[in-house]
């Protein structure tokens, strides 16, 4: 079309001004809807292979905004850049530990994983947060596990594994989420007192089809045995890639093809209906 070709710059600014405004209106919206709690979580079960059970979940945030839904992938970033990551990782962190108390006063077994993001991480006090919260909701520390990636502790690495350290003293587990995206640098990792490598599902999409895919997986399966660590594949699909994850010794694994997130409410039939069976 003509306008694009002789003016692809002009077109080129209105796409990043519009960009940039969703930007704005966005950050805007979610500082409203933090304060108004319009956020919620929502569950995705991790079937644990051995146990041939759900052991767990990790609490996904989502954000209904009243004409539209807006991804976690969109207001996550947002959120850390504007440093409303604090206060709605705060509220994130007491809902999912309140929420795994009630699943659990529901007869559910089970552990709540959290994700954290970098600012909290780094964030003064944040170990003596997570206490304060457990004692607050009454919840065990071995019920909680934070997901957190390889490059936040590497960001400032003495510091990262100082922080660590107070987390595994609190009796949290912890979790490298996208595991092989990040540094992997396997010096730090033997020093880092992390008890899951989450592999990242880049990995996990096409490892039925891939053979390059395929070894990864295995020697990251391999390394976590080898380093006394579980593993957990994330982004599983296919009963293929559930075959392949078996024969590797894989722990657990998570993805559609076992559940999609669910709402507290359909996690807690989800549950309740397999422990019976
Ligand atoms: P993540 O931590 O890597 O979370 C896994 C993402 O994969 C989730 O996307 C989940 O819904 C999706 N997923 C699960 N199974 C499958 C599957 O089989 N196939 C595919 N294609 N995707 C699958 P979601 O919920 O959109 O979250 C995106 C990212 O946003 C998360 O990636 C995480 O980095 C961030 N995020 C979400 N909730 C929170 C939160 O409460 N706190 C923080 N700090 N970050 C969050
Ligand atoms: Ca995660
Ligand atoms: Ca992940
Ligand atoms: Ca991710």
């Amino acid at each position: 079309n003509a306008r694009s070709k002789d003016s692809g710059l002009y077109y080129f600014d209105l796409q990043e001004g519009a960009k940039h405004s969703r930007r704005l209106s966005v950050t805007h919206r979610l500082e409203q809807a933090i304060e108004a709690e319009e956020l919620s979580l929502f569950y995705q079960p991790k079937l644990n292979l051995l146990a041939n059970h759900a052991t767990g979940c990790e609490s996904l945030a989502r954000w209904f905004s009243d004409d539209e839904v807006i991804s976690p992938g969109e207001f996550i970033p947002l959120a850390e850049q504007s440093g409303l990551i604090l206060p709605l990782g705060s509220w994130i962190l007491q809902t999912a530990c309140a929420q795994a108390l009630a699943f659990q006063q529901q007869g559910i077994s089970m552990k709540m994983a959290v994700n954290i993001s970098a600012r909290q991480f780094t964030q003064p006090g944040f170990s003596q947060q997570v206490q304060d919260v457990l004692d607050a909701k009454g919840l065990a520390p071995q019920s909680l596990e934070l997901e957190i990636t390889e490059s936040m502790i590497m960001e400032n690495e003495a510091f990262g594994i100082k922080v660590l350290h107070q987390l595994k003293e609190i009796g949290v587990s912890l979790a490298i989420d996208d595991f092989g995206t990040g540094y992997s640098s396997l010096a730090y990792l033997k020093q880092f007192p992390v008890n899951k490598l989450k592999i990242d599902q880049s990995f996990v999409r096409r490892m039925h089809q891939d053979s390059v895919d395929q070894a990864i997986v295995l020697s990251l399966c391999q390394l976590s045995r080898n380093l006394r660590m579980e593993v957990v594949a994330e982004g599983v699909e296919e009963l293929e890639q559930l075959d392949l994850l078996r024969t590797y010794q894989c722990d657990e694994i998570q993805g559609y093809w076992y559940s999609k997130p669910l709402s507290s409410a359909d996690f807690s039939d989800f549950m309740l209906s397999r422990q019976q069976a």
